[in-house]
């Protein structure tokens, strides 16, 4: 006896199934419906296109609902930002060698919006590695345009 695709079919109450999950139909709108509920359960963490899965088919089935998912997941802000943690550490770290010259190795900042005084409302903090000696230089913001 030839084995047809209907017979893997059945229906229960309003659902058609498939090995007892419910059978989606060729819907875009509702199949991405679905993979959104399945993804947004949690909140804080993305749990990524495996566990989406297979939440997703815990319940349900369609034609190429792995593909659905992945295309779910890689649009996902959140995934994109997790995902770079998988990757190795960069290595260890290291420490700055100690410079030999004054004023070769300097840290500069800028203290912006400031009140204005004397015309100025910006400090400019130039640091000197070697040394450790600070200067402040008051300017005015944009200056350096
Ligand atoms: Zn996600």
């Amino acid at each position: 006896m030839k084995k047809t695709r209907v017979k893997i079919l059945g229906i229960e109450e309003d659902s058609v199934l498939k090995e007892r999950k419910i059978y989606v139909p060729k819907d875009k709108e509702l199949k991405t419906k679905i993979t959104q509920l399945h993804h947004d359960v949690s909140v804080a963490e993305c749990n990524g296109r495996w566990k989406i899965t297979d939440l997703v088919m815990r319940n349900y089935w369609w034609l190429g609902v792995n593909k659905e998912v992945r295309k779910y997941v890689d649009n996902c802000d959140l995934y994109q930002r997790m995902k770079n943690r998988m990757k190795m550490p960069a290595g260890k770290l290291m420490a700055n060698k100690v410079p030999k010259k004054l004023w070769t190795h300097l840290m500069v900042d800028f203290i912006i919006k400031l009140p204005l005084v004397a015309e100025k409302d910006t400090i400019l903090i130039v640091y000197d590695r070697l040394f450790k000696v600070t200067h402040f230089v008051t300017t005015i913001e944009g200056t350096a345009n």
